[in-house]
């Protein structure tokens, strides 16, 4: 049978999605892979599918019961035999299970992570006993530190290329920056691999962000035009989403609250609901949401800033897998941008106090975007996209704009000048002539110095962060981040290229201090 031909007959699909095909090729030719594709892509048929052609048993790995119970009830219900081994099933279950596996009768065997590889385990000697044709990993994020969903036990993981050595390992995450993949890789100690990376575009869901000022009115205000649709409220605390749920109850909405406090019969009992539709809004913590298909989730409200980029983009991606339209609302306030810079400084490890400030950062230079939303998202996973999307609330507000080529020139002269070795801060300082010691006494001598005084410095920020994005700066740098100037810089430089500003609005800014070199 060829997948095509499977596709149709076992999951009543006509066609492939995004790169499903050759994932599945890739994986039938016994070679390594590592997918990533968007939430709701369709990864699990990158795995289902080898499952049913190949003729042995494929080992699923996945980090949530819930999860598992979904995926292995809908494949029985589509004829393909499936299982998942859990600690509370009984002895007698586990007889059964063991006993069919030995007969070749499961296709799919589900586990979590710490199952196969626990201490007092001999899980793995069983499975090699048995033909284990393919090894699926989802969620393969859960393995990297850097990751926003790190879970130790997926560290054990590595061991996997070690105990079974010539079985194909599929990778699958819905997140992913560079550094994470690169992460996922090398902890999985994968061979060869082939890295597929689909468009992590989700037309669908239009992105907006509001300055926070009210949060309460002005989410009341957002739930009363959505009435009778199902949506998800993420928050930063706990102890918010309870009171939250309970204040929305008091509006008449049928809202729940969940987070990893709730002990299990709660939350187990509100997660239903909200599958019903009995409960339409989920007032949550990130706890809530990973591997919840739910599929029309109308709107996901960030009431608190995300801590990243990944973790935001995951969460809003739970809007929308119908493909309806759908609504990403962040409610911005600087001061939660303040409070998490406090909690992203771990002590005693530098490094990673670093990669979670820049990733902070990146978070608010989202917010604060003058450009489309949804170009900085695709840029961020490395994907290009063009400037107008049409769709986020950048794109629908007409904005003034302005020539604004000599600052561009004084901007890019500034770097220029200091030799492209500095960070946004100081060329902003010498900018405008500051007077600190910070600025070298050389540099003082430079004519260029002092040539932005009028202009203040937040200003200057708005101005630098466009010229990053319009892509005739960049940042650089190996220990602390620095300016550097674009290819396209010399044309601004010349004279022969005009730059324009969006005319500012008045915003407060968010100071984030670069991490110090
Ligand atoms: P992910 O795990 O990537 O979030 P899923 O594997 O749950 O996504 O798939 C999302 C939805 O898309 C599921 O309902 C799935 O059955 C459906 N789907 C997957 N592949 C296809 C396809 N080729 N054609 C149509 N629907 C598909
Ligand atoms: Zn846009």
């Amino acid at each position: 049978m060829t997948p095509l031909s499977a596709l149709q007959k076992y999951f009543g699909y006509s066609a492939f999605r995004h790169q499903q095909e050759a994932i599945i090729e890739h994986v039938l030719n016994k070679q390594d892979v590592m997918a990533l594709m968007p939430t709701g892509g369709g990864k699990s048929l990158c795995y289902q599918l080898p499952a049913v052609l190949l003729n042995g048993l494929t080992i699923v790995i996945s980090p949530l019961i819930a999860l598992m119970k979904d995926q292995v009830y809908s494949l029985n219900v589509t004829g393909i035999p499936a299982a998942f081994l859990n600690s509370a099933q009984n002895p007698e279950e586990q007889r059964q299970l063991v006993e069919k596996l030995r007969n070749n009768q499961i296709k799919l065997l589900y586990l979590a992570p710490e199952r196969l590889f626990g201490n007092e385990n001999k899980l793995v000697p069983f499975l090699k006993t048995l033909n284990v044709v393919q090894i699926a990993i989802d969620e393969a994020h859960c393995i990297s530190s850097w990751g926003h969903d790190f879970r130790p036990e997926y560290l054990m993981l590595a061991q996997l290329k070690v105990e079974f050595p010539d079985v194909p390992v599929i990778a699958l995450t819905a997140t992913a920056d560079k550094l994470t993949q690169k992460d996922i890789l090398e902890k999985l100690n994968l061979k060869n691999p082939a890295v597929f990376v689909s468009s992590f575009n989700r037309a669908n869901i239009n992105y907006k962000v509001v300055p926070k000022k009210n949060s309460f009115k002005q989410l009341i205000g957002f739930l009363n035009e959505r009435k009778d649709e199902s949506g998800i409220i993420y928050c930063l605390s706990r102890k918010s989403t309870e009171a939250l749920a309970e204040d929305l109850k008091e509006e008449g909405f049928a809202a729940e609250a969940y987070h990893a406090g709730l002990n299990n019969e709660v939350k187990a009992r509100n997660q239903e609901a909200f599958l019903r539709d009995d409960v339409k809004i989920m007032v949550a913590t990130i706890a809530f949401g990973m591997g919840i298909n739910k599929s029309n989730v109308r709107y996901v409200v960030h009431i608190d800033l995300p801590k990243n980029i990944e973790g935001y983009y995951q969460e809003t991606g739970r809007a929308g897998r119908d493909g309806l339209a759908s609504e990403a609302l962040l409610l911005y306030s600087p001061g939660d941008a303040g409070k998490l810079q406090h909690f992203a400084r771990i002590d005693g490890n530098e490094e990673q106090s670093r990669i979670m400030l820049n990733k902070l950062n990146d978070m608010v230079k989202y917010c604060q975007l003058q450009s489309c939303r949804r170009q900085y998202l695709m840029n961020y996973f490395d994907e290009a996209f063009p400037p107008n999307c049409g769709s986020c609330d950048v794109c629908l507000t007409e904005f003034k704009r302005f020539d604004g080529t000599l600052i561009a020139q004084k901007a890019l002269s500034a770097v220029a000048r200091l030799n492209e070795r500095f960070g946004v801060n100081y060329v902003i300082d010498f900018l405008r002539g500051s007077k600190t010691e910070k600025i070298r006494e050389e540099h003082k001598l430079l004519k260029t110095y002092g040539i932005g005084a009028d202009i203040s410095k937040t200003d200057w920020q708005r101005y630098i962060r466009e010229l990053i994005t319009t892509g005739y700066l960049q940042m650089g740098g190996q220990e602390y981040p620095i300016l550097n100037l674009t290819p396209q810089s010399q044309a601004v430089l010349k004279g022969l290229q005009k730059v324009e500003f969006i005319e500012s609005e008045v915003t407060e800014d968010a100071h984030i201090n670069e991490p110090a070199p």
